[in-house]
């Protein structure tokens, strides 16, 4: 595997790649890498002829400092990970070589980045799209996957690719759990042993209020029992429980063909979100 930090070096070893057979695959990280990247690695390595891999901690989208300061840096098990998986090609360049000058662009998504995550995290979106779209013109893949996990940043790259109209298609993973059903993501390892068991609550939140809508329930109700669950557990915080459209996020009061639940909350300091598609 080769591995770059620099921009043009990897543009140029890219170029000899790009023949008319020649798929490029793309898997945009932030390292602490788990099972969940694997996979989205793995399907890249399936499909396409060379997988490029990138690691950057973008602080563009992150609003709270802590969570950045805090967030995981493993990157020789990491390149180890890749290695396993048939990556090709990592990026991981430091911030001098993505941000030289400290005003950037704003993105603007409409509703889309005001909501649920948006709300929440003010300016994340905005900061997705700009390292998304540097990503890929600096990569310039043929496909780029992407996890159902972070289900409204898919809908937030998507916009920004058909917008801007960037010549890659997207590929929406599902999400990879533990046993237990706990979504795999990078924050979990901030988690204590206490906390760890704690953390499933979001999931089993999303599971019993799907088996409630489904059984006619309104979401009103079914919000409101979820709310005094999590409130019984001091470790956690709900920040949103939300029935919503799989196309805009626009929220819902009933189940419909195309409707997913979306959860988030802290576990102590440890931030954490999950979702399940109801019907699509
Ligand atoms: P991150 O490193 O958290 O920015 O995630 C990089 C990519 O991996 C994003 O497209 C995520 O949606 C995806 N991802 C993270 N966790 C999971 C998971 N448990 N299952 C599937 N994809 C995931």
């Amino acid at each position: 595997m080769k591995i770059f930090k620099e921009i043009e070096p990897l543009r140029a070893f890219l170029k000899q790649f790009r023949q008319p057979a020649g798929l490029i695959g793309f898997v945009p990280t932030m390292g602490a890498l788990h099972a969940g990247h694997r996979a989205l690695i793995e399907t890249s390595v399936k499909e396409c002829n060379y997988t490029v891999c990138s690691i950057y901690v973008n602080p563009t989208q992150f609003n709270n400092p802590v969570d950045l300061a805090k967030y995981p840096n493993t990157l020789d098990t990491d390149i180890e990970l890749l290695e396993k998986a048939g990556c090709d090609v990592l990026f991981c360049p430091p911030h001098s070589e993505m941000y030289l000058h400290q005003d950037h662009i704003r993105f603007d998504f409409g509703l889309l980045d005001k909501i649920l995550e948006g709300e929440f995290r003010p300016g994340h979106f905005s900061g997705v799209a700009l390292v998304v779209s540097k990503l890929l013109n600096i990569v310039q893949p043929d496909k780029a996957y992407f996890g159902q996990k972070d289900f409204q940043q898919y809908l937030i790259v998507s916009k920004l690719v058909a917008d801007l109209n960037f010549n890659v298609e997207l590929i929406r993973m599902p999400i990879v759990r533990e046993p237990d059903g706990l979504a795999m993501s990078s924050r979990n390892a901030r988690l204590t042993a206490e906390q760890r068991k704690t953390a499933l609550v979001f999931y089993q939140s999303l599971q019993q209020a799907k088996t409630r809508l489904q059984s006619g329930a309104d979401f009103e109700v079914v919000k409101a029992e979820i709310k005094s669950i999590c409130e019984s557990k001091p470790e956690i915080t709900l920040e949103y429980l939300a029935l919503a459209d799989t196309t805009n996020l626009s929220p819902l009061k009933n189940v419909t063909t195309q409707s997913v639940l979306l959860i988030a909350g802290y576990v102590g300091e440890v931030r954490l979100i999950d979702n399940l598609i109801i019907a699509e």
